[in-house]
């Protein structure tokens, strides 16, 4: 029989999968000997089981039953009991975190008898009354679907009538009335009683936070998170304690080091009489650890020693959260924190240096993600600007936007291709949708510890908390600075995740610390120092090499600059493009041979210039060069705006012959699916002069940089071959110009001649397709629009949306691999081509080449490197050491 219910003490931290994060770190403290309120989990399987069902599994009643009876007997109270009740919390807690996605209830086990119970044995009728409303109000919105809006009005209301703006001044006699208005409220909007029931009160809640899974929010941000959906959320019943029994009680989140720099040294938040809700919610402003040793320095020492063993037991920055009941510490929760990228690196590198972990680990610890994350750029420290507030550096980044002050503004503006910046006092998970879409957050209350801090860095978003000069006015849609500057929706704001200032206007950018490392400026920085010793880790590590994909001089030094090791792809025809294009013009629309033949005589010293700074720019490493690849008619003028401007003329009387001849050009070389036409080594067959004068541009541009001292060694790439006989047409034509070549100048050039792999037909020959190649290069970007059967161009706008959504693919195929499809094909011509020609060089230059996850499958079917944009050379630098880590 399958266990359902599983005692905090019988469980571990590995066991995140059926005991979710928390309940698992639970059990973990738990057998640490920390002090944690006892209690026990329902499993992510009864959940599974209740979401497929409807209902929930027959046994899991008993079990709870047996478990709650064990608890009972632990604390020396029964749930709910007249006079003195145990109370219990019902939290969520999925195997991988959700910040305020699903849902919790606080204070189960209170009703009209057991207030009163609760009232007398902790001596404090307002805390128990306090507690009754808050049960009333969490239970009333996230478990009967009362409108939460409906509560916060009526406490506003209380408050209000007493002229204040604070919980705490709220007495005995408004929290009594209050809860008969919650209850009112209830009666009214769920059509029913509130359960005075424990025992259901409890039941209820776990069916709430079953049901939680599947709210919209919850799907969203496993979408975003790439969260599994089919995980479920188990269930954490646990006994309650206090932290607002008064003001030697409170709550905290704290962290062993700072989530947001990476600074060795705890981090964290503390309120006074108050319950975990009321930190996170960024509704009360906190206090630091400092001033918490202040209020009460014993449980201050507990808690930092508490810290320092649970970093020692994770190895790892841990995330905390902690109540005070009456000067007796408890641990409600801990796990491996989020941090930001920064943070990430410089963690990683001070535990190594520590000796927590070994730098292979460290590696482990970080990504290409977060890499590429901070190489973006970051405001200008020398340009102008106007300071209108600094709050908290909650995520880093340099965010430019029109402010906004909903999220649905947020999703519209975003929508039209506005940057915006979501300004709001605090966020709640409805705001996660324009979270989202938004360049940056912009909060004036909460700390570093708030929602809007926690969900930002846990999506890389710029975020800056807790700015209290702001006034902000959701209903206005404005903000007011201090010094009386008003900021309305549609105002360009700027704002500094890294260093928590906000800006009038639009602040300059600049390149980041690392990209200036990167391009080897000394940079005096701490992270620089984290990422230049893990990207020397990962090169010693990775097996792959990395090449990157350039066509310009320019951007091949930079990408050498960046690490890379060659070019692994050369796209020849964008250098038919500006000016030039007359030129292909010429040659598509002559009449004779010798008409093509001038023409392309006219591009061949442009294309050997073109060729002769590349090879300088890569002098001793190879460059892959791409003969042109994409339909012609790309060159040549629309044929709408050409037939237009035709029946102008013919209105008009002119004669325009060229225009006349290119019309004709335009029409002959027009195709209904350009993706599939007369592109490629199609074209290299049909105008052979096109690939030739290539050719000898090349060779002829090696030949004089080898004269002229230095070494060039050109690999002739040959698109969109389906067949081998394709590629020996072609190749016996190179091989004649390379003999001229060399006869002509009297140089070798040593050259390798290749082919792409971008069709699936190509793929599963290639066996025979190594015969004649000297080396593959894997186009993904075309195998994945050929093996799916669509044109990237076309889907991506149109429905790729509506397939992410229904989740016939996670992520598109076209950002990651898709390996059991597109892979497949990859691993198969690998093995073929490798059996048939072991001498077979092999490489990737689809946009694939710079994505981690696919990077790390390129590394086990045994590619030779993997090429990309100069921007990613590092992260594939990275990506491939990380991927020999096991
Ligand atoms: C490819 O198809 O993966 C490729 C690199 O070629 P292009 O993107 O230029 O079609
Ligand atoms: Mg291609």
């Amino acid at each position: 029989m399958t266990t359902f219910v599983f005692d905090f003490a019988d469980g571990n931290k590995d066991q995140k999968d059926l005991l979710g994060g928390k309940g698992a770190n639970l059990a973990e403290m738990t057998n640490l000997g920390l002090p944690v309120p006892p209690g026990f989990t329902i499993t992510t399987e009864a959940c599974r089981a209740y979401l497929e069902s409807g209902g929930q599994p027959d046994t899991l009643e008993a079990e709870v039953s047996e478990h709650l009876a064990d608890l009972e007997k632990k604390m020396g109270r029964t749930l709910g009991d007249a006079s003195d009740p145990l109370l219990v919390s019902v939290r969520s807690g999925a195997k991988f975190s959700m910040p305020g996605m699903m849902e919790t209830v606080l204070n189960i086990g209170l009703n009209d008898e057991s207030v009163a119970g609760l009232a007398q044995h902790s001596d404090d009728e307002r805390f128990a009354l306090d507690s009754y409303r808050r049960l009333l109000q969490m239970f009333g919105s996230t478990v009967l679907d009362v409108d939460a809006e409906h509560f916060s009005d009526a406490l506003d209301a209380a408050k209000k009538a007493k002229d204040t703006t604070e919980d705490l001044d709220l007495d005995v006699e408004d929290l009594r009335t209050l809860v008969e208005d919650f209850k009112a409220l209830i009666r009214e909007h769920a059509g029913r009683e509130f359960p005075q029931d424990p025992r259901e009160q409890m039941e209820l809640a776990t069916k709430a936070v079953f049901d939680s899974w599947n709210t919209d929010r919850a799907v969203l941000y496993r979408r975003q998170e790439r969260i599994p959906e089919d995980l479920g959320t188990a269930v954490n019943i646990q006994a309650m304690v206090f932290g607002n029994r008064g003001m030697t009680s409170g709550s905290g989140v704290c962290f062993t080091r700072d989530p947001a720099s990476g600074d060795q040294g705890v981090y964290g938040d503390y309120l006074q009489n108050a319950q975990g809700e009321d930190v996170v919610a960024g509704t009360r402003n906190t206090v630091s650890l400092a001033d918490m040793a202040e209020i009460d320095k014993e449980s201050h020492d507990e808690l930092i020693e508490i810290m320092e063993t649970l970093e020692k037991h994770y190895k790892d920055m841990c995330d905390i959260e902690f109540t005070v009941e009456d000067g007796k510490l408890w641990m409600l929760q801990t796990r491996v924190g989020k941090r930001t990228p920064e943070a990430a690196f410089r963690i990683a590198v001070h535990m190594a240096d520590e000796g927590l972990i070994d730098m292979d680990e460290a590696l482990r610890r970080v990504n290409g993600e977060q890499l590429a994350n901070l190489m973006f750029p970051r405001f200008d420290v020398n340009a102008e600007r106007t300071l209108l507030a600094k709050g908290m550096n909650a995520s880093p980044g340099a965010a430019v936007g029109r402010a906004v002050f909903d999220w649905a503004t947020a999703v519209e503006w975003a929508e039209n291709g506005e940057d915006v910046i979501l300004v709001r006092k605090e966020t709640t998970p409805e705001d996660l949708h324009g979270m989202m879409v938004a360049r940056g957050v912009l909060t004036s209350r909460g700390g570093k510890t708030s929602h809007a801090a926690v969900v930002a860095r846990g999506m890389g978003r710029t975020c800056v908390c807790g700015a209290e000069a702001l006034d902000v006015d959701t209903r206005e849609g404005e903000f007011t600075v201090r010094d009386g500057k008003t900021i309305r929706e549609g105002d360009v704001i700027s704002i500094d995740g890294s260093t928590g200032e906000v800006f009038d206007g639009a602040v300059p950018v600049a390149d980041s610390f690392v990209v200036r490392y990167f391009e080897g400026q000394e940079v005096d920085e701490p992270l620089v120092e984290a990422v230049a010793r893990l990207m020397d880790h990962a090169d010693a590590a990775r097996r792959l090499r990395v090449r990157t994909n350039a066509d310009t001089a320019e951007d091949a030094a930079r990408a050498r600059r960046f690490g890379a090791q060659g070019i692994g792809l050369c796209r020849t025809e964008h250098m038919f493009l500006g000016e030039r294009r007359g030129l292909v013009e010429n040659l598509i629309v002559a009449e004779s041979d010798d008409e093509q033949s001038a023409a392309l005589d006219e591009l061949l010293p442009l294309q050997r210039h073109d060729f002769l700074e590349i090879f300088e720019a890569m002098d001793g490493l190879p460059v892959t060069i791409r003969l042109i690849d994409p339909p012609l008619h790309e060159f040549l003028p629309d044929l709408t705006d050409l037939s237009v401007a035709m029946a102008v003329a013919d209105v008009h009387g002119h004669r325009k012959k060229r225009q006349r001849k290119l019309l004709k050009a335009v029409q002959r070389l027009h195709e209904s699916n350009p993706m599939l036409g007369l592109r490629g080594v199609r074209l290299g067959i049909v105008i052979p002069g096109l690939f030739t004068m290539q050719t000898r541009a090349i060779l002829e541009a090696a030949a004089e940089r080898i004269r002229g001292g230095g070494s060039a060694e050109p690999e002739i790439m040959i698109p969109l071959v389906a067949s081998v006989r394709e590629l020996d047409l072609v190749r016996a034509r190179i091989k004649q110009v390379a003999i001229d070549v060399q006869e002509e100048t009297g140089t070798t050039v040593p050259h390798k001649i290749g082919t792409m792999i971008e069709l699936p037909r190509a793929a599963m020959t290639a066996g025979e397709i190594a015969g004649s190649a000297e080396f593959f290069s894997f186009g993904t970007n075309d195998l994945t629009q050929m093996t799916w059967g669509f044109s990237r161009d076309d889907v991506e706008a149109s429905f790729f949306s509506t397939y992410l959504e229904q989740g016939v693919f996670p992520v598109s195929p076209f950002e990651s691999l898709d390996i059991d499809g597109v892979g497949s094909l990859v691993r198969r011509a690998v093995e073929d081509g490798k059996a048939a020609n072991p001498e077979l060089h092999l490489g990737v230059c689809g946009e694939h080449g710079g994505d981690p996850a696919s990077i790390h499958f390129f590394d086990e079917v045994g590619l030779d490197y993997v090429s990309c944009s100069p921007f990613r050379v590092p992260v594939a630098r990275l990506e491939a050491g990380r991927a020999r880590l096991t």
